[in-house]
Order: structure tokens, then C-alpha cells, then sequence
């Protein structure tokens, strides 16, 4: 099922993705994504500061650095996917548990105003309006941006956040 509100894929699709870090040097395995993004992914637009985050789902495990990025990029929502999942693999990404420690994770939050949902990819992400973590950085560098299920801008979702998780500033 692929439903996009507006225009058809072209070659300019704007995609906000979200990165995130709990193991090792966290802030160079994000810097490091992000260098591989813009060579192999599209190109970064605009990205929010290092955020530190208590760990969500499994709480028992050290502290996330997040960070929310916007892209330019002419791959279909799946080959983003690959891509990502790719240099998640290069990066050292091992899944044992599910929502465990990890190196590196790099999830899609939105691509374009698509609605997207099969067996490998759900776009928007099920979980932004649920997750300080996501919706902190985002409000950062997208206040406006409109949920195309919810209907409401980021703002509005983080408003009506009830996830109580800290999510700090760092720079
Ligand atoms: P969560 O998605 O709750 O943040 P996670 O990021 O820890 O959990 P992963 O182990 O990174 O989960 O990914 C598991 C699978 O989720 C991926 O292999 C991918 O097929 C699927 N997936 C579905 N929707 C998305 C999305 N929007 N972004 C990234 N992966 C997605
Ligand atoms: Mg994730
Ligand atoms: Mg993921």
C-alpha cells in the first residue's frame, strides 16, 4: 500500500530520518552515518544537535545520543531503506534484542507526505508521536512539519506527548 497525498515520486524527495547511538564513541558513529548519508544516500539539508536520551523500551541499558536530519534524496522509500540498513551493517549494527544497545540506528520518520505500510517499511514511523526522543530533535529543525495519519505539525505531537523520558541539549 503506497499512498502519497501530493505529486509523484521525483528526484527531489525530502525525507527526515533519525539517528541514534548507545554504544561506543556515540557521537562518532552518528558523525559517521551522517558522512555516509550524504555520500551514498542524498544530501543532508539540515540536521539538529547531539541529543542525549534516556533509553526507551528497554530502559535498563545506557543513554541514546540522538540526532533528527533532513535529506534530499532521489531513492524510493525502500532503497532508502536498504541504504540505511546497509550502513547501519558497515557501521557494526549487530541485532541480538530487540530495542537493545546498539551502535547505530537509523530509522525513517517521514519521506515526503507518503503513507507507506508493508511487511519491511512503515512510513510515517509508528512510533514519532509516542517518542520524546524523535520528537525533541525534530521539533528542532521541522516545528511544521505535518504528520499525514494525524494530522497535526510536531509541535502539536510533542504537546501531546505523554512519553516523560529525558531528553537533554547537548550542542
Ligand atoms: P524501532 O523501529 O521501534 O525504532 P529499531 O529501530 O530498534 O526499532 P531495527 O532493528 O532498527 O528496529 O529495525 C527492524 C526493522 O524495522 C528494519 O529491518 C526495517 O525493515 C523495519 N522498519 C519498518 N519501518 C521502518 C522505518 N520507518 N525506518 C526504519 N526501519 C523500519
Ligand atoms: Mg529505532
Ligand atoms: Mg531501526
Amino acid at each position: 500500500m503506497l499512498q502519497q497525498n501530493k505529486g509523484q515520486l521525483n528526484t527531489k524527495n525530502t525525507a527526515y530520518l533519525l539517528l541514534g547511538s548507545n554504544e561506543g564513541d556515540r557521537e562518532q558513529w552518528i558523525s559517521t552515518a551522517i558522512k555516509y548519508i550524504e555520500k551514498e544516500v542524498g544530501h543532508v539539508t539540515r540536521q539538529s544537535a547531539f541529543y542525549q536520551t534516556a533509553a526507551w523500551g528497554i530502559e535498563e541499558q545506557p543513554d541514546f545520543l540522538n540526532m533528527a536530519i533532513a535529506i534530499e534524496t532521489e531513492l524510493t522509500p525502500i532503497e532508502l531503506l536498504d541504504n540505511i540498513l546497509a550502513i547501519e551493517q558497515q557501521l557494526g549494527r549487530e541485532r541480538t534484542l530487540k530495542w537493545g544497545q546498539r551502535t547505530i540506528d537509523i530509522d525513517i520518520l517521514f519521506y515526503n507526505d507518503i503513507i507507506l505500510e508493508t511487511e519491511r517499511l512503515t512510513v510515517p514511523h509508528p512510533y514519532i508521536h509516542k517518542r520524546n526522543f524523535a520528537l525533541v530533535p525534530l521539533e528542532e529543525i521541522a516545528p511544521n512539519l505535518l504528520h499525514p495519519i494525524l494530522n497535526k505539525d510536531i509541535t502539536q505531537l510533542l504537546d501531546n506527548c505523554t512519553d516523560k523520558l529525558q531528553v537533554t541539549k547537548l550542542k
